[in-house]
C-alpha cells in the first residue's frame, strides 16, 4: 500500500523509460492540433469524442485507433513537436534517459517519407530535456520482406538508431517471422528487442531468445507460466520492460493487484516500469509506478531495485550507466536517512 513516503519517492527518483512508443505519446489535444495544422479532417467531432474512443478492450481495437491517430502527423516538425511533447513529460517524471520506439511503417505507409519521420523524432531527442535514443521498431502484422524494405531505408541514417524492435499484434506473428531482418540488424551493429509473450505464449518469448537474439524482452510478463524459461531468464538476466497500466487496459490482467510484478521481481527477473502507450492507457511512467505500488505488496526496496533495473537494462555506455545507477543509491541513501 502506499504512502506518501513512497508515493514521493516513487516520483522524485532518478529512472530511465526502455519501452514507450511515441506515436502512443500522442494526447487528444496535440492530435487535434496536427490535424487543424495540416488540414486533415477527423472522424471525431471533439478532443472529449476522441478520448472516449480510447475505451478499447483489447490489442486491436487499440491499434484501429492508434493508427487512426498516427494519420495526423505529416511533417517533420509534426513529429518533433510530438516527441517534444514526450520528453517534456518524461522529464516531469524524473526519467533520466528514455530509449524511444518509433513505427516508420506507420508512416511510410501513409506517403510520409522515412526522413521525415526520423529527422523529427531525432532533432527533438537534441533539444530535449532528457537524454534519449531511438529503436526503430517494426510491425510484425506486416511481411517481413516489408521490414527488410524497412531497415534498407533506414542505412542512411544508421547513426540516428541504436537498435531495432518487434511491435503491433503479437498473437499470430511469432518471432521467428523476422529472424532474416533481426539477422541482418544484428550485423549492422544494432541492438534488438522484441515484444514478446504479452498477449502471445511463453514460446514467443523463447524463440524471441534464440531465433531473433534479443538483448530485451518487452512484457514478458507470461514468462512466469514456464517454469524453465522464468529460470533461464534469471540466469542470463534478461530484461524485461513490463507495462503495469497496458497489461491492465489490454486485459492481460483484469486489475492491477492481479499484476505479477511482484512475482516477477520474487524470481529474480529483471522486471522494470514503463509507459508503452501512455496517452492510451491511462497514465506516464510514475503513473505506472504509483498504480502499481498502491494495488501491490511493493516497497521502497522494489522501488530501488526497480529503477535500479531500469539503467542497469539500458543500452548504455558503462560510464554513464555507473553514473546513473550510483544517483539512484545516493537518492535512495539520502531518502532514506531522513
Ligand atoms: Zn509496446
Amino acid at each position: 500500500m502506499l504512502n506518501e513516503q513512497l508515493r514521493h519517492m516513487l516520483q522524485a527518483m532518478p529512472k530511465a523509460e526502455l519501452h514507450i512508443h511515441i506515436e502512443g505519446s500522442l494526447e487528444p489535444e496535440l492530435i487535434f492540433e496536427l490535424a487543424q495544422r495540416n488540414g486533415v479532417s477527423l472522424p471525431y467531432a471533439s478532443v472529449e469524442a476522441l478520448r472516449q474512443a480510447y475505451a478499447f478492450t483489447d490489442l486491436q481495437s487499440f491499434l484501429d485507433i492508434y493508427y487512426a491517430g498516427a494519420s495526423v502527423l505529416l511533417t517533420e516538425q509534426d513529429f518533433y513537436d510530438m516527441t517534444m511533447a514526450y520528453l517534456r513529460r518524461a522529464a516531469a517524471d524524473n526519467v533520466r534517459h528514455a530509449e524511444i520506439f518509433f513505427d516508420p511503417q506507420t508512416h511510410t505507409a501513409r506517403g510520409v517519407p522515412f526522413q521525415t519521420v526520423i529527422d523529427g523524432i531525432w532533432r527533438a531527442c537534441q533539444d530535449g530535456p532528457i537524454s534519449a535514443t531511438l529503436i526503430m521498431c517494426f510491425l510484425r502484422h506486416l511481411s517481413e520482406e516489408e521490414a527488410i524494405a524497412t531497415l534498407e531505408e533506414a542505412l542512411p541514417f544508421r547513426d540516428k538508431i541504436i537498435g531495432v524492435g518487434l511491435d503491433s499484434s503479437e498473437v499470430g506473428h511469432p518471432p521467428e517471422k523476422f529472424a532474416r531482418v533481426f539477422e541482418r540488424a544484428r550485423n549492422l551493429g544494432l541492438h534488438l528487442v522484441a515484444h514478446a509473450g504479452e498477449e502471445g505464449p511463453p514460446a514467443y518469448i523463447e524463440s524471441a531468445l534464440d531465433v531473433l537474439n534479443v538483448e530485451r524482452i518487452d512484457h514478458g510478463v507470461r514468462c512466469l507460466e514456464d517454469a524453465d524459461l522464468t529460470a533461464r531468464l534469471v540466469r542470463e538476466q534478461m530484461a524485461l520492460t513490463v507495462c503495469p497500466l497496458s497489461n491492465i487496459k489490454l486485459r492481460v490482467f483484469d486489475v492491477m493487484g492481479d499484476s505479477n510484478l511482484r512475482r516477477l521481481l520474487d524470481a529474480g527477473l529483471v522486471a522494470t516500469v514503463n509507459s508503452d502507450d501512455p496517452a492510451y492507457f491511462g497514465g506516464y511512467i510514475n503513473d505506472n509506478y504509483l498504480a502499481a505500488f498502491d494495488a501491490l505488496p511493493l516497497d521502497v526496496h522494489h522501488a530501488r531495485q526497480l529503477a535500479k533495473n531500469s539503467f542497469a537494462a539500458a543500452f548504455l555506455e558503462p560510464e554513464r550507466k555507473r553514473a546513473w545507477l550510483a544517483e539512484v543509491d545516493a537518492f535512495f541513501d539520502a531518502a532514506q536517512a531522513a
